[in-house]
C-alpha cells in the first residue's frame, strides 16, 4: 500500500532583526511582526505542506547586539527540540548573521538536519520587503526531503535566491537585497522557477547515528589583527601582549603575505611562543592563503603561524571560540585548527 508521505515540521526561530518589523497602520512607526500568526499572514505558507511552529528569543535583539552568550542559548534550543522537528530555520539580523550562522556550524555536533539563516534587508510588513520571499524560500529549504532524508543537513543560509554554507558567508552590502557572499565556495541552491540544489556541494552528514551535541563554552581571548602599510608597531605590541589573548585572526595581504621586518616577526614569535594561536587569512575576498608562494608568507609560516587558506573572518573567529573552548590538549587543538571542521575551507 501506498503511504502518503508525512509532512515536514520546521520550527521558525525569530532572534530579531529587520525582518521582524512591519509598519504600524495608524502610526506608521516600524513596530515588531508577530510571527506567531505566520500563517494568517501568508496563508500560501499552507501549501507548502510544511507544519510550522514559531518561537521568538527573549529579548528580541538587534543583531550588533548579539554575544556569545545568545549562541549558547540558540544552541541549545536547538538541541532542545531536535528531536521534534525535521529541520529549523532562524531568522536573525543582517549584520551579524555570518558570526552566528558560523559559529552554529561548529557549535552543533554531528548536526544531520538543516538549520537555515535568513533574514531580509526591508521589513516583513514593508510592501517592498525581501523577507516574504527569503522566509517562504528558507522554510521550503529546510522542509525539502529526497527519500525521506534531509537534502540540506547542515547549518546554511538562504538570501536572494540563494543557498549558502553558513560558514562560507559574508555580508557584503548594507544596501543591496542580495546581502551576502560566498566568495571561496559554491552556492548550495540557486532559487528560479524552481530550488536547484547543487548536491555534490553539500556536506555529507557525518555520524548520522550520533546524537547532536552542542558547545556548552566558547572561549574568549580572540583578536583579529588586520594589516595596513603603516601599522603602527606600538600598537601592535600592545594587543599582541594583552593579558588572556589565546588566538589572533591574522588578515594579511593577498595570498598570506605580511612585512617581513625583524620586529614585526619577533613580536609575532614571541607571542606564538607563548601559546597564542595565529591563524592567517587573507583580507581579500576572493582567494585563498599559500603561505609558501611569497618570501613574505613564508617567514611567517616559519615562525609557526596557522594557514587560515580560504576562511572568512566570521569562520575563522567563531572556529577559534569554538574549538579553545573545548579545552583540548595543544596537540589535538592544533589539529582542529589545521583540519576543515565543517567545510569551512578548502585545502
Ligand atoms: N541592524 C539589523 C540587524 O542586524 C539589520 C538587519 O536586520 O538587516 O539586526
Amino acid at each position: 500500500m501506498l503511504t502518503q508521505p508525512r509532512n515536514s515540521s520546521i520550527l521558525v526561530v525569530y532572534t530579531g532583526g529587520t525582518i521582524g518589523m512591519k509598519t504600524d497602520e495608524t502610526t506608521g512607526a516600524l513596530v515588531p511582526f508577530d510571527f506567531t500568526g505566520i500563517y494568517d499572514e501568508f496563508p500560501s505558507l499552507k501549501r507548502l505542506n510544511i507544519d510550522i511552529d514559531v518561537r521568538t528569543m527573549d529579548p528580541v535583539i538587534d543583531s550588533s547586539n548579539v554575544a556569545p552568550a545568545n549562541w549558547l542559548a540558540l544552541a541549545r534550543l536547538i538541541r532542545d527540540n531536535y528531536a521534534r522537528y525535521d529541520g529549523f530555520v532562524v531568522l536573525h539580523g543582517t549584520d551579524t548573521m555570518s558570526y552566528t550562522a558560523s559559529a552554529m556550524s561548529f557549535m552543533l555536533e554531528n548536526l544531520a538536519k538543516p538549520v537555515v539563516f535568513t533574514g531580509s534587508q526591508i521589513p516583513i510588513g514593508v510592501l517592498r520587503t525581501d523577507g516574504r520571499e527569503n522566509l517562504i524560500t528558507a522554510i521550503e529549504i529546510a522542509g525539502a526531503r529526497r527519500d525521506g532524508r534531509p537534502v540540506v543537513p547542515e547549518v546554511s543560509l538562504y538570501f536572494q535566491n540563494r543557498l549558502f554554507r553558513a560558514n562560507r558567508t559574508t555580508k557584503r552590502s548594507a544596501e543591496a537585497l542580495n546581502a551576502f557572499r560566498s566568495y571561496n565556495y559554491p552556492p548550495l541552491a540557486e532559487v528560479g522557477v524552481n530550488i536547484a540544489y547543487n548536491l555534490p556541494a553539500v556536506l555529507p552528514v557525518a555520524g548520522r547515528e550520533e546524537e547532536l551535541r552542542i558547545a556548552t563554552r566558547l572561549s574568549d581571548g580572540i583578536g583579529v589583527v588586520k594589516l595596513f602599510p603603516g601599522l603602527d608597531e606600538r600598537i601592535l605590541r600592545t594587543v599582541l601582549r594583552t593579558e588572556g589573548l589565546r588566538a589572533v585572526v591574522l588578515e594579511t595581504f593577498g595570498s598570506g603575505n605580511a612585512p617581513t621586518s625583524a620586529s614585526f616577526l619577533g613580536l609575532l614569535g614571541e607571542t606564538i611562543a607563548r601559546g597564542v594561536h595565529v591563524l592567517n587569512i587573507t583580507q581579500c575576498g576572493g582567494g585563498t592563503v599559500s603561505m609558501e608562494r611569497y618570501e613574505t608568507g613564508l617567514r611567517l609560516q616559519e615562525i609557526g603561524v596557522l594557514c587560515g587558506y580560504d576562511m572568512t573572518t566570521e569562520a575563522a573567529v567563531t572556529k577559534l571560540m569554538y574549538v579553545l573552548g573545548l579545552g583540548l590538549p595543544e596537540r589535538e587543538t592544533e589539529m582542529l585548527l589545521r583540519r576543515p571542521l565543517k567545510g569551512e575551507f578548502t585545502v
